[in-house]
């Protein structure tokens, strides 16, 4: 299939681990070079505090609003609150044109996905029991409207084996929620990075569980770097191992009108 014309995960300088050229002039260029006619900035929100960096990616907006390639649309990727485990996120989505919810945390808030704390197979199970409710939970939450790149957390740490049986099935759960709640599943590049080989082979499977459960998927760069935006690799074989389309893939429906839009 041909890579989308849009791009809805895009990181900045802001959230600290981009690329220090990944700033939004240059993030509006690699746009233009890749032909979109629409980006999302999602800026990673991990406190509540993080809310100031959608203003400075406004402010960065506006300064070059006259001469943006395409329409862009400001929202953010927010965690979900890990202390509360109740779905909710961690900062407030007022204004924001859309939600990508995360899981970075373990459940319970304490160690993120790559601090690998030493587990036994009982305390791996629970994470991973704890963490499919917990991300029913964030799915249904309105706020949210995509679940961002489901899997990596469960494929650290030996949590997980494979997106295959019992996981499947786990899953299955998140994405019958999600389905209910309109929820998008993420198809996220980078996520290939970050995947064991058994879980890279089986994410075709974890995608088709996603389809089967009624849910619709979005394609998303995850880009933290200019050369990044709007770069599909991974993923379009993974959609071409579905057999799926572009057109088969769902634009987000946008809370808000594009921050800056491209010329008429
Ligand atoms: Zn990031
Ligand atoms: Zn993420």
């Amino acid at each position: 299939m041909d890579a989308p014309s849009f791009d809805t995960h895009l990181h900045t300088v802001y959230c600290g681990h981009a690329a220090e050229d990944m700033l939004v002039p240059n993030l509006l260029r690699a746009a233009a070079a890749r032909g979109l006619r629409a980006v999302a900035i999602t800026e990673h929100l991990h406190v509540p505090q993080h809310r100031a960096r959608v203003d400075r990616i406004q402010t960065d907006l506006r300064r070059v609003a006259d001469q943006v390639p395409c329409d862009v649309y400001v929202g953010a990727e927010i965690d979900a609150d890990g202390l509360a485990e109740d779905g909710s996120l961690v900062a407030h989505t007022d204004g924001l044109a859309y939600v990508i919810a995360s899981t970075h945390h373990f459940p319970g808030g304490k160690d993120w996905w790559y601090d690998n704390p030493v587990l036994g197979p009982d305390q791996r199970a629970a994470v991973v029991e704890r963490w499919f409710a917990w991300a029913t939970k964030l799915v249904s939450n309105p706020v949210v409207d995509t679940l961002a790149h489901p899997g990596i957390f469960l494929s650290r740490n030996g949590l997980t084996p494979a997106f295959a049986g019992a996981v499947l099935d786990g899953f299955r759960g998140v994405f019958a929620a999600a389905a209910a709640h309109n929820t998008l599943i993420e198809l996220n590049e980078l996520a290939v990075k970050k995947l064991t080989p058994r879980h890279r082979d089986t994410y075709p499977d974890l995608m088709q569980a996603a389809l089967d459960a009624g849910c619709r998927l979005v394609m998303a760069s995850d880009a933290h770097s200019p050369r990044d935006v709007g770069a599909f690799g991974w993923t379009l074989e993974v959609a071409a191992a579905l057999g799926l389309q572009a057109a088969d893939f769902a634009e987000p429906a946008w809370r808000q009108p594009p921050a800056a839009r491209r010329p008429a």
